[in-house]
């Protein structure tokens, strides 16, 4: 048998690889998961005839367009488990909806022809026949909202970048400091595949693909970098158009330099293209992306420190107004969207805002990425719809609690977030339901916690965190989260009061109404959401019954 092999990105189970999928001609796909070497000769001669379906597969997805939208989907998916004839394996997709990850498992990260095969950069070459405002307006009508943490209505940021950047752009100063901070950044290894630095004198705009992700446990962005570039460079673009930007920058963190060679790679695949560079695909329109690494700073996933990081300041966030948007990169007007919300712009684009809008709870529209983790029988990275239940997601797509344990809460939006209890579990994914509840969205990390767990030292955990990543900037949030450690460390050691928990409370209020950024003021929300909702476990330690 003749097998050609290729590389795809995440297949989305992780939990179940190494997989063989066995693609038959009538579309089924034949999976089977955990597979060991010794068992792979026998699946392949159980399924392949003389007439290969691979070569089949092959020259469909050469020959391409249109077929491979309808027939070669993961769909139809037969299970070679005990459990999945049980039905139960199946619900770990069964609950997804792939927007971000469309085609995964499926696609070759790095493969172009594979990727325009499937559709890809058919929303770019729409919003080229749109003008900027009329895509600023279908995102706005797709009701989209940031993916990095606090939601903020994506068109909203792209309608003020648009306005502003046309208002400005005659009269802007040429930028003429570009090269110097961007360039030394980028690993020395990928300077063949990498733009010459930007050129100086017409950099008036820019659009940022925020890849700074930090949160302890999460790795959405890091997974759609590696395994989509192009689907993100396509957002970018599609953003650059509607905004007037004429560069981009991808920051992403340094720890990630599978992520970094990709991106790299991808745009040096566009340039060659002509998808990338001047007059983009035959038109009049020019745009160019390079990438700066970050330096490992939790902090700079804010915005406003993600720029002074890109212009060679410490990395320390900005009092807003002026919102990037309006004076940002150097003083011009920046859009910064994150890696999630541009994986799904081409879709909006390309599909039209209302099938996006049909998918999702009332204000919160499309999907959301999470990193399922903890204590749940089947983690990974899961796609699903927005007003799923926070329930269905550890029960179905996880497989419920490991070991047979008892869901006690779900820590949702890592650090920034809070501890939602099981009884509260049926709530629906969505910005504002998990924001009247004390915990957010975050940018999705998601971690399932099991009747052993001690919710005090959750909150500790992620605090120590928040501590340590504090630029200490804003003497609250600096000194506050320190006090707030120290009073949970004295609970946990058995030397608690009474009026620690006040205390507690007072540090919380003060330290989110103080603080310059988004790491102070959400820093106290694990402590708050436990004291919400387990404040039981505080009074046992204090009492001494723990
Ligand atoms: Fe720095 Fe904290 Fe102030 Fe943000 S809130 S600027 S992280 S000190």
């Amino acid at each position: 048998i003749r097998v050609d092999i290729k590389s795809v990105g995440c297949v989305g189970v992780c939990n179940r690889v190494p997989l063989i999928d066995i693609v038959r001609e009538d579309g089924v796909v034949e999976r089977y998961p955990n597979v060991k070497a010794a068992e792979i000769k026998e699946i392949l001669q159980e399924h392949f005839s003389p007439k290969s379906p691979l070569k089949k597969l092959k020259n469909k997805l050469l020959a391409k367009i249109d077929t491979i939208h309808t027939d070669l989907t993961w769909d139809n998916v037969v299970w070679h488990t005990e459990q999945q004839r049980t039905g139960i394996i199946n619900n770990f997709l069964k609950f997804q909806y792939h927007i971000s990850t469309e085609g995964y498992g499926l696609l070759s990260p790095l493969d172009i022809d594979e990727y325009i095969a499937f559709g890809g950069f058919d929303g770019l070459k729409g919003a080229l026949n749109m003008q900027p405002q009329e895509v600023v307006e279908e995102v706005l009508k797709s009701g989209i909202r940031g993916r990095g943490g606090g939601g903020f209505p994506t068109g909203k940021k792209w309608e003020i970048a648009s306005a502003k950047a046309t208002a400005n752009l005659p009269n802007l100063p040429n930028l003429k400091v570009l090269k110097v901070p961007i360039a030394p950044a980028i690993s020395s290894s990928l300077s063949s595949s990498l733009p010459p630095a930007l050129p100086s004198a017409r950099h008036q705009q820019f659009i940022i693909c925020n890849g700074d992700e930090g949160d302890p446990g999460a790795f959405m962005d890091r997974m759609l970098l590696e395994s989509y570039p192009f689907r993100i460079i396509e957002g970018m673009m599609i953003g650059a158009w509607a905004t007037a930007a004429t560069d981009g920058v991808f920051y992403i963190r340094a720890e990630y330099p599978l992520a970094v060679k990709r991106i790299a790679q991808a745009l040096e695949l566009c340039r060659e293209r002509k998808l990338l560079g001047e007059n983009i695909l035959g038109s009049e329109w020019s745009f160019d992306i390079t990438i700066f690494e970050g330096a490992g700073a939790f902090v700079c996933g804010e915005e406003t420190a993600l720029i002074a990081s890109i212009e060679g300041e410490r990395g320390f966030p900005r009092q807003r107004p002026p919102f990037p948007a309006v004076r940002g990169l150097f003083g011009h007007p920046t859009l910064v969207n994150n890696v999630e919300t541009l994986s799904q712009i081409p879709y909006i684009i390309k599909n039209g805002f209302q099938k996006y809008a049909s998918v999702g709870t009332e204000k919160s529209k499309g999907t959301k990425v999470f990193a399922l983790a903890g204590k749940v029988s089947r983690g990974g990275l899961i796609e699903v719809p927005m007003g799923i239940t926070l329930r269905q997601i550890v029960e179905e797509i996880g497989g419920g609690v490991s070991g047979g344990k008892r869901l006690k809460a779900v820590q949702i939006g890592g650090p920034s977030g809070g501890c939602i209890p099981a009884e509260l579990c049926d709530v629906a994914v969505d910005f504002d339901a998990f924001n009247s509840m004390g915990a957010m969205m975050g940018s999705g990390g998601l971690v399932v916690l099991d009747e052993d767990d001690c919710m005090i030292d959750v909150a500790r955990y992620f605090l120590s965190f928040t501590c340590d990543q504090s630029c200490g900037k804003c003497t609250f949030c600096r000194v506050g989260i320190r006090r707030m450690l120290d009073i949970l460390d004295k609970i946990c050691s058995g030397r608690g009061e009474m009026e620690d928990i006040q205390k507690l409370e007072e540090l919380a209020v003060a330290i989110k109404q103080s603080s310059l950024c988004g790491l102070g003021k959400t820093a106290p929300n694990p402590v708050l959401t436990t004291l919400r909702y387990f404040r039981d476990e505080y009074l046992e330690h204090i009492n001494g019954r723990c």
